[in-house]
């Protein structure tokens, strides 16, 4: 029987009591049993979930442990970030104190956070600002889901401003309604001060630009983007619209001076522009009331992301047009007033000339007919004088050829000892008569035969010799003429002329050059001279491609030194002979019948003396017209040519002559007559078709040079 049935039986029912109820009891014993049996059954359930309970607790337990461990490394994390984030992060209450802000504040602004939290956020906003920030607070409040972006001012620590961008959202509460602000605060100055550098630079470009004075403007595909007020001013344009926008064409002539269409060229310049990098041209604009001007153009391509445009200067020319213009005009008549003075000059000479001609020639011819003593030295005084007179005339004529550039130096062969000899000769005389020594001292290396100007070089050394010859009282003069070396077909001669004269100031040494400059104030009354001749000394050496230097000591003497390279001629015999063969040579002149074209008869009859004495035979012809029918008369071989003749001149004649029909009129030889030497002269003589000339006064040496070389070829019978 079940023990807790047992206990109640026995303490409650007798054994007989238990035998009767027997069967009874067997029930409740079954009851009993079934009861146990259930309970042990519900046990090992209750038992079997206790189990399965501890094991999830045991397993929520560790998931728990794990996900407080995760929860506390993000948020350590996290607070890392919000700890270390250079942007700072916010808070604020619904009016406007800060409730949390992040270390970065206090990095940015330099104050610390305990101070800071609490306090009204525009305590820390530029005064300027905070009206902005009452703005973007309304906003939000108006558009509760948006976000806003600006930019303020925060005052630091140190009382400077900190410009910051704030990136600012409401803080909405459970109720719907607005708490607060959060958001970021980020520290922008950085970027603003090199923003506001850039403008500067910006504004300065563009305050340069705008304030030139030089007119800029910007175009693309040749139409206006921008400009400036001087390039405004150039076009004579009120309004910026009256411009912007409008093309090249429009503030153009419709054609260049080129005769190409503005609209066309301006296209082609500009493509230039392109190709070359850069392109500077002359234009002719136009201004808005029509007034048309010229500038100068300098157009630079700048290729920008947006396209390609043309950055252009421009030049007002007008003024440097006219001051061109004015100069054109001055130098023409410049050019005109040396061309009056050329031909003033060449007047002037032959007008002076041709009196002193007649009177050398006549003073000739009056000593060589058996003067009386009296006479002669009378006749000696005025041919000195005349001399002189005609140097001076020279001097003065030589002078402002070389001045107006008009010497051209002539090549020439000759026989260098002759020429010496020739130039001397008269120096030895002429130092005899002061009781001073002339001595000539020639390189016997020096080639015989040289080529050159001799003229011009006899002019130097005449020069030279006649100076130190004037200038020294006692003693002596002494021409040497050097050898310097040489190189294939050139030799260098060095000229020395050394005198034991009155010598020159130091001071003065430079200045003798200059024209119509004496060493001394005293020296043109003393020594006469007009201070010409070292001038043109010193520029005929200068042509010669030469050098003259100058040694001297006041009361000792003076060397002048005159380097000059000459070509070495290889021809062995030269065409001018300073010889006095030539008188001799007039011999063959004889029988020779030339025409004597002159109208001053004092000429004629110099020219006619010396005719005389080489018997040559002659007719004369009072003008270029009578000479064109004379020599239609007669077979002359030679026709002398006066240049100035009254009804037909001298070159009308002549291209005359030329024009006849018949070779002979083509051969025969025009010798003009002219006092002036001068190129152009020489140029429009050969160009109306004579064949040479000679200089006034007349030199019998010259005239029978000229009269033998063309005497061969000469139209003889
Ligand atoms: P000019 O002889 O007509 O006065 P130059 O031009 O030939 O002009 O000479 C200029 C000056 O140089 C002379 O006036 C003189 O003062 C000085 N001069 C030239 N040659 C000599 C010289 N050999 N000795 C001293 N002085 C000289």
């Amino acid at each position: 029987m079940h023990r807790l049935l047992k206990r109640q039986i026995r303490k409650f029912l007798s054994i007989e009591e238990q035998e009767k109820f027997k069967d009874f009891l067997d029930v409740i014993n079954d009851a009993y049993v079934d009861f146990d049996s259930d309970i042990k059954q519900i046990e090992n359930i209750l038992e079997e979930s206790s189990q399965e309970l501890f094991n999830v607790n045991r397993e929520l337990k560790k998931n728990l442990e794990t996900k407080s461990a995760e929860i506390k490394t993000t948020s350590s994390r996290l607070e890392s970030i919000v700890e270390n984030i250079k942007e700072v992060i916010f808070q604020t209450s619904f009016d406007g104190e800060w409730m949390y802000l992040n270390p970065a504040w206090t990095k940015i602004t330099g104050f610390d956070l305990w101070s800071s939290v609490g306090t009204n956020v525009f305590e820390f906003i530029h005064p300027d600002d905070i009206e902005l920030c009452k703005l973007k607070f309304k906003y939000l409040l108006d558009n509760k889901e948006k976000t806003n972006h600006f930019e303020v001012r925060f005052v630091t620590k140190s009382g400077s401003y900190k410009w910051c961008e704030i990136e600012e959202r409401l803080i909405i509460g459970e109720d719907g309604k607005a708490t607060g602000v959060s958001g970021f605060i980020k520290d922008i100055s950085d970027r603003k001060t090199l923003e506001e550098e850039k403008n500067l630079t910006t504004e300065k470009f563009r305050m340069i630009f705008e304030k030139s004075s030089v007119a800029y403007l910007i175009i693309k595909e040749s139409k206006f983007l921008d400009c400036n007020q001087a390039c405004l001013d150039l076009f004579g344009v009120k309004e910026r619209g009256d411009f912007i926008g409008k093309f090249v064409k429009d503030f153009s002539p419709e054609f260049q001076p080129d005769g190409i269409k503005s609209s066309d060229k301006a296209i082609d310049l500009i493509y230039q522009a392109r190709e070359k990098g850069f392109n500077k041209f002359d234009w002719i604009h136009m201004k808005k009331d029509g007034m048309e001007f010229p500038v100068e153009v300098i157009l630079n391509p700048i290729h920008l992301a947006e396209g390609n445009i043309h950055f252009v200067a421009l030049n007002d020319l007008s003024e440097r047009k006219r001051v061109e213009s004015e100069l054109i005009a001055a130098k023409e008549k410049a050019e005109e007033a040396t061309k009056a003075k050329a031909q003033f000059l060449s007047t002037m000479s032959h007008e002076i000339r041709t009196p002193m001609n007649a009177v050398i020639g006549v003073t000739h011819l009056l000593s060589e007919n058996e003067p009386r003593e009296d006479q002669l030295n009378n006749l000696n005084i005025l041919k000195l004088s005349a001399d002189n007179l005609m140097t001076l005339i020279n001097d003065i004529l030589d002078f402002s050829k070389i001045e107006a550039g008009k010497i051209e130096l002539e090549k020439i062969d000759f026989n260098f000892r002759n020429f010496i000899n020739n130039v001397t000769a008269g120096f030895f005389m002429k130092a005899k008569e002061k009781d001073l020594e002339f001595i000539v001292d020639i390189d016997p290396k020096i080639p015989t035969y040289l080529t050159g100007d001799p003229t011009r070089l006899s002019q130097i050394i005449t020069n030279l010799c006649c100076n130190a010859i004037k200038f020294t009282d006692e003693g002596r003069v002494v021409l040497k003429a050097d050898f310097k070396g040489n190189s294939d077909d050139r030799v260098s001669i060095q000229f020395k002329i050394s005198d034991t004269g009155i010598g020159i100031p130091a001071d003065k040494k430079d200045q003798i050059f200059e024209s119509f400059s004496q060493a001394d104030s005293n020296t043109t009354r003393l020594y006469g001279g007009t201070g010409l001749g070292l001038a043109i000394t010193g520029k005929l050496i200068e042509l010669m491609n030469g050098s003259i230097d100058v040694e001297s000591e006041t009361g000792k003497g003076t060397s002048f030194f005159v380097n000059v390279d000459l070509k070495i001629s290889l021809k062995s015999k030269p065409k001018v002979n300073f010889s006095d063969e030539h008188f001799a040579d007039c011999e063959k002149l004889k029988g020779m019948h030339i025409l004597v074209a002159e109208d001053n008869p004092m000429n004629v009859l110099i020219i006619k003396q010396f005719l005389k004495k080489w018997d040559v035979t002659y007719d004369v012809a009072k003008n270029g017209k009578i000479a064109l029918e004379k020599v239609q008369e007669t077979d002359y071989n030679m026709v002398l040519m006066d240049l100035q003749m009254p009804v037909m001149d001298g070159y009308n004649a002549s291209e005359n002559i030329r024009k006849l029909k018949g070779e002979k009129y083509q051969k025969l030889p025009i010798i003009a007559v002219t006092a002036s030497a001068f190129n152009e002269i020489r140029a429009k003589v050969i160009g109306a078709g004579m064949t040479d000339f000679v200089t006034k006064p007349i030199n019998p040496e010259e005239l029978c040079v000229k009269l033998e070389k063309y005497a061969d070829r000469s139209y003889r019978h």
